[in-house]
């Protein structure tokens, strides 16, 4: 049973708060244009917010409202996407400018079940644009919030089950200041990412510590709980990158996956590590055909962290002697693959190949 009065106590210590002593300055703070919010909200989804501003700069200065975005071509915001990960964010973005535009003329909506209802906009993001753009009453309940709240009330609930999820939401409710949702919205997430932070959270000089039940029973560190413990899944991508005369053969991922409209190199996966000689010798003549190649190098294995998943990538060099028939792959000239976007494991592997960073080793 949360007390009343320790929400008072919460609520006011923290706008006191906010007010004296909040100096976290983020380029899109006070923002009021909602296209702008979502831009950034989307992007940082994900993204820490060092690596996100560069990209949001970008977006703001190329796609300055929800029309220009909408109107972009697909590959030109895939191509500034690059390095962002978490490709279905942007095609999320396409798929919502495209539909405001249609929809209300590039009018962004301004109801929380509208805004909800966007494609790649869940209930974290739909409460702050409401909030910021439209002073709406919804809370924001994302990870800064759901820590504050875990520490301070001392819930130890899980915050990923859905009973957990439920109490969190309803309480960020109750606590939000109704006169001010975008100013509290705010206070707390600052409150979170700059005071009480996951590791090292500054409770000697917290203006909440004389009420906080964490810091009362010695719980700081263990909140807040979480039930599942992520199993990732490793995956071993062997990239042929196989060339005729200028030509490189190339395609765009179209299954429903974290990298779909990227594009890639020749992909042969297997389930886990195998010897380069033995997937070669196995893959390459039913990708070829009877086109003769010779294998002309092989790069050292790069690896990228994803959620869910970590992908380690080797890169075959082929030279090819004709140009074979390819299914679902293009063949293009070396310069026009610059255009495109790729996943992040191919772009180091192309920038440190541009720096004569990559160990060959001779097949
Ligand atoms: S006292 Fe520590 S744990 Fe409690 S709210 Fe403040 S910073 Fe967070």
């Amino acid at each position: 049973m949360i007390q009343k009065t320790n929400q008072l106590f919460f609520r006011e210590q923290l706008l006191l708060w906010n007010r004296t002593e909040n100096d976290r300055d983020m380029p899109w703070k006070g923002e009021k244009d909602p296209y702008k919010i979502w831009l950034s909200e989307i992007i940082l989804q994900q993204t820490r917010v060092d690596q996100g501003l560069a990209y949001y700069k970008r977006f703001i200065k190329k796609y300055p409202d929800v029309k220009s975005l909408a109107e972009a071509e697909d590959q030109a915001v895939f191509k500034m996407w690059e390095g962002l990960g978490y490709y279905s964010r942007c095609r999320n973005l396409l798929a919502s400018a495209r539909s405001i535009a249609s929809d209300s003329g590039g009018e962004f909506p301004d109801t929380y079940e509208n805004i909800l209802a966007l494609k790649g906009v869940g209930a974290y993001t739909a409460s702050a644009i409401a909030s910021f753009a439209f002073g709406l009453p919804h809370a924001v309940v994302d990870g800064n919030v759901q820590r504050v709240l875990a520490r301070f009330f001392g819930l130890e609930i899980p915050i990923d089950s859905t009973a957990g999820k439920k109490i969190f939401a309803e309480l960020a409710q109750q606590l939000l200041d109704k006169h001010d949702p975008a100013g509290y919205n705010q206070a707390i997430m600052d409150f979170g990412a700059t005071v009480c932070k996951p590791q090292l959270p500054l409770c000697v000089s917290c203006i909440l510590k004389e009420k906080c039940d964490a810091l009362a029973t010695g719980n700081v560190a263990s909140l807040p709980v979480k039930k599942k413990k992520l199993q990732k899944k490793d995956r071993w991508f062997y990239y042929v990158i196989a060339e005729y005369k200028t030509k490189i053969f190339v395609r765009e991922r179209t299954g429903k996956d974290i990298w779909q409209s990227l594009h890639e190199f020749i992909l042969m996966e297997e389930e886990r590590e195998m010897p380069v000689e033995q997937v070669v010798k196995k893959r390459l003549p039913s990708i070829f055909g009877s086109t003769a190649y010779s294998v002309e190098s092989v790069s050292q294995v790069y690896k990228q962290l994803l959620s869910h998943q970590t992908i380690r990538a080797v890169f075959i060099r082929v030279k090819l002697k004709a140009l074979p028939v390819m299914p679902g792959y293009q063949s293009l000239a070396g310069i026009e693959t610059g255009k495109l976007a790729f996943p992040r494991v191919i772009n180091t592997y192309l920038e440190d190949e541009q720096r004569g960073n990559v160990q060959l080793s001779v097949f």
